[in-house]
């Protein structure tokens, strides 16, 4: 069973604990977990993506990253809700 979001290439999964990767945000500096489901912006951390915030949104500087993360993580989800199913099967 592989639940390494990574593929199947990783026997062993460094990322276990933190499987987003991680950024730092270009308003503080400050690191933080590029997370598909984190609201705001992919390049801003999570305090800097409040609502009110005054920079115009750069919808084109996140979007492929952010669109390959959730790629990455739906298909792990997939593949693991698959694996429960087949799993009953058995
Ligand atoms: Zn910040």
């Amino acid at each position: 069973m592989s639940s390494c979001a990574r593929g199947a290439g990783h026997s062993r999964c460094a990322y276990k604990e933190m499987p987003f990767p991680i950024k730092v945000c270009v308003i503080c500096s400050r690191e933080f977990e590029l997370r598909p489901d984190k609201p705001g912006f992919a390049n801003r951390c999570p305090s800097c993506s409040e609502p009110d915030a005054e920079e115009p949104p750069a919808d084109h500087s996140f979007g492929p990253i952010e669109r390959k993360v959730r790629h990455e993580v739906d298909a792990a989800r997939r593949r693991a809700m698959r694996d429960l199913l087949y799993r009953k099967d058995v």
